[in-house]
């Protein structure tokens, strides 16, 4: 039996502290078999690829994204690059000339913050659209866009647009008019009329973003919140991924998170302590490398930029205003910590300090009452983290989910709002390494740039818009910001001993770039390109720039004799 792959000739920066570079891997059974240098093992292989001198490190993993949210993206209409409400209208005109004249115009990527706050005009959407209705998502997730048409679609279905909704609003004009603009829990009133999505969509949006995952180097991602709440697709959203699966569209490894929503209450025997969990009674852990159950999403607080996480000072310039907890607290341990007992690892979305004080008591309480779940406890993006919090994360093992890429688009914004005492302490890198806390890489893609070199860039310079540096003492190194995207992630969803190095068996995850990013000025991180992706031993993108060369009749002949007895011992020693 020969060996699956031999790549050569290559950079390899393994994340292995024992042998941090190496220049060839050994690949069989879609894990690495043995690393090292060229000599020694190039007539193993009944494959070779010669890299040519690409450095390779192991696949970005993404912890913190939401990719159906995205996929579904790249199939609506394209509000990212607009520069004015005028290209809004265009866009969506364009997209209604080929649909039906009661099909719905779906549009995402939509930002106000770049055109100064500006919304669109129902009226004008009503025009654009020829009197179709039009729904335009925003990118931060936490706010959407109807015309009048859908508006009217609405109230026809017997919902009231002037009621109070719960945690959400729908914004009223000085016309006495909604304006069509539906904030947090409003957005509900949309969903309920268009949602669930039937599961083919969800495969087909799954399919488009895992694709596009591949040519950005990320062979492992962690969504953060399905099958339920605002964030939710469809309640069976679990099944499109595992339909996806079986049909070969997921590209990428998945760890799902599911929302708190979709977590019921179980009956089971009297002393199981199994009360609150999905029909069956699966729970965090189950699956396998490919698709595997993460944790339980649970959301405390709302969002920086909308003034709406929780923070102990109010925020500078809205007097009064701390933001709030998006359920009362006691509720919120009680919910948490009933999905923990029942065995579900949680991830909790805490951005303002007082919220992840919340966060900290309640994933305090649980490991404490409970011990630890099958994966990490995670505490989602923070945005405001006081020393004394991150003391109290790092006695408790608690894996921390900062965006670092949120300070390359939002950092001038989010800084006036938090001031100049509380900046240092916004979406912390360093500071979580100096006291040994598990730092992944992560993006929450589409609400933000997802590409890993670019995510790693920001990791190291921490520039806002406007190039000034937001909190400096946090910046980390390159080699850091890449051990984030690997190891850290690895780590931060249970994954520490199969993925995030290349060593032997690890999975043969791997990316080839055309530069190493760690010996590159920091300005030149996100202009390293991504030449080719491999995952589990098959190179998924990229495969044309490196073609297989099978064996000559000379190795072939070499592997027979009794000289490769190395070989057969490497084999006999991880082949199963
Ligand atoms: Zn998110």
């Amino acid at each position: 039996m020969l060996v699956d792959l031999l790549i050569r000739n290559a950079h390899i920066l393994t994340q292995d502290p024992s042998r941090p570079v190496a220049e060839s891997l050994l690949i069989h059974d879609g894990k690495i078999l043995d690393v090292g240098p060229d000599a020694g093992v190039a007539a193993l292989a009944a494959r070779t690829i010669d890299a040519e001198g690409a450095t390779i490190v192991p696949g970005f993993n993404d912890v913190h994204a939401h990719s159906v949210w995205f996929g579904l993206g790249l199939m609506e209409a394209g509000l990212g690059a607009v520069k004015n409400l005028e290209d809004v209208y265009d866009v969506i005109g364009n997209a209604a000339v080929s649909l039906g004249t009661d099909e719905w115009v779906v549009a995402s990527g939509f930002s106000p913050l770049l055109l100064d706050g500006e919304q669109p005009d129902r009226d004008r959407l009503d025009a654009a659209a020829g009197g179709r209705p039009v729904w335009i998502k925003h990118s931060s997730g936490h706010a959407c866009t109807l015309n009048g048409v859908a508006l009217a679609l609405i109230e026809a279905e017997g919902a009231d647009l002037r009621a109070e909704v719960d945690g959400g609003a729908v914004v009223m004009g000085p016309d006495g008019r909604p304006t069509g603009l539906l904030e947090e829990n409003a957005m509900r009133l949309v969903q309920d009329l268009l949602l669930p999505y039937p599961l083919e969509t969800i495969e087909r949006a799954l399919d488009l973003a895992t694709t596009h995952y591949l040519s950005e180097g990320i062979t492992s991602v962690t969504d953060a919140g399905i099958a339920g709440g605002w964030i939710g697709h469809s309640p069976q959203e679990f099944a499109a991924y595992q339909n996806a699966k079986d049909k070969g569209l997921l590209s990428v490894r998945m760890q799902p998170m599911v929302v708190l929503d979709a977590l019921r209450p179980l009956q089971g025997h009297a002393t199981d302590a199994v009360t609150k969990g999905l029909d069956t009674g699966i729970r965090t852990g189950l699956g396998d490398d490919w698709l595997r159950l993460g944790p339980v999403k649970i959301f405390s607080d709302g969002s920086l930029l909308g003034s709406t996480a929780y923070v102990t000072e109010e925020y500078v310039g809205c007097t009064h205003n701390h933001g709030y907890l998006q359920m009362d607290a006691d509720k919120l341990r009680d919910a948490a910590l009933k999905a923990y007992s029942s065995g579900w690892a949680v991830a909790m979305h805490a951005i303002g300090d007082h919220a992840i004080d919340h966060a900290i008591d309640i994933l305090t309480e649980a490991q404490e009452t409970f011990g630890l779940n099958a994966l990490p406890n995670r505490i989602e993006h923070g945005g405001v983290v006081r020393p004394d919090q991150l003391d109290r994360i790092a006695a408790a093992g608690i894996v921390l989910v900062p965006q670092p890429h949120f300070i390359t688009e939002f950092g001038d914004g989010m800084a006036r709002l938090l001031g100049p005492k509380r900046t240092p302490w916004s979406y912390p890198g360093k500071s979580l390494l100096d006291r040994g806390v598990v730092l992944p890489g992560s993006s929450d893609r589409p609400v933000s740039n997802g590409r890993p070199l670019d995510v790693m860039q920001s990791f190291v310079e921490r520039l806002t818009p406007s190039g000034e540096v937001y909190g400096p003492a946090e910046r980390i190194t390159a080699a850091e910001a890449l051990a984030a995207y690997t190891t850290g992630s690895a780590a931060a969803t249970g994954a520490e001993g199969i993925k995030g190095r290349l060593s032997p068996g690890y999975l043969a995850d791997l990316v080839f770039l055309d530069q190493d990013p760690t010996t590159v000025k920091s300005s030149a991180i996100g202009a390293t390109q991504v030449l080719a992706t491999m995952v589990g031993g098959d190179l998924r993108w990229g495969a044309d720039k490196y073609p297989l060369q099978t064996p000559t009749e000379e190795s072939e002949s070499a592997l027979s004799t009794p000289a490769s007895t190395e070989y057969a011992a490497l084999t006999a020693k991880e082949t199963p």
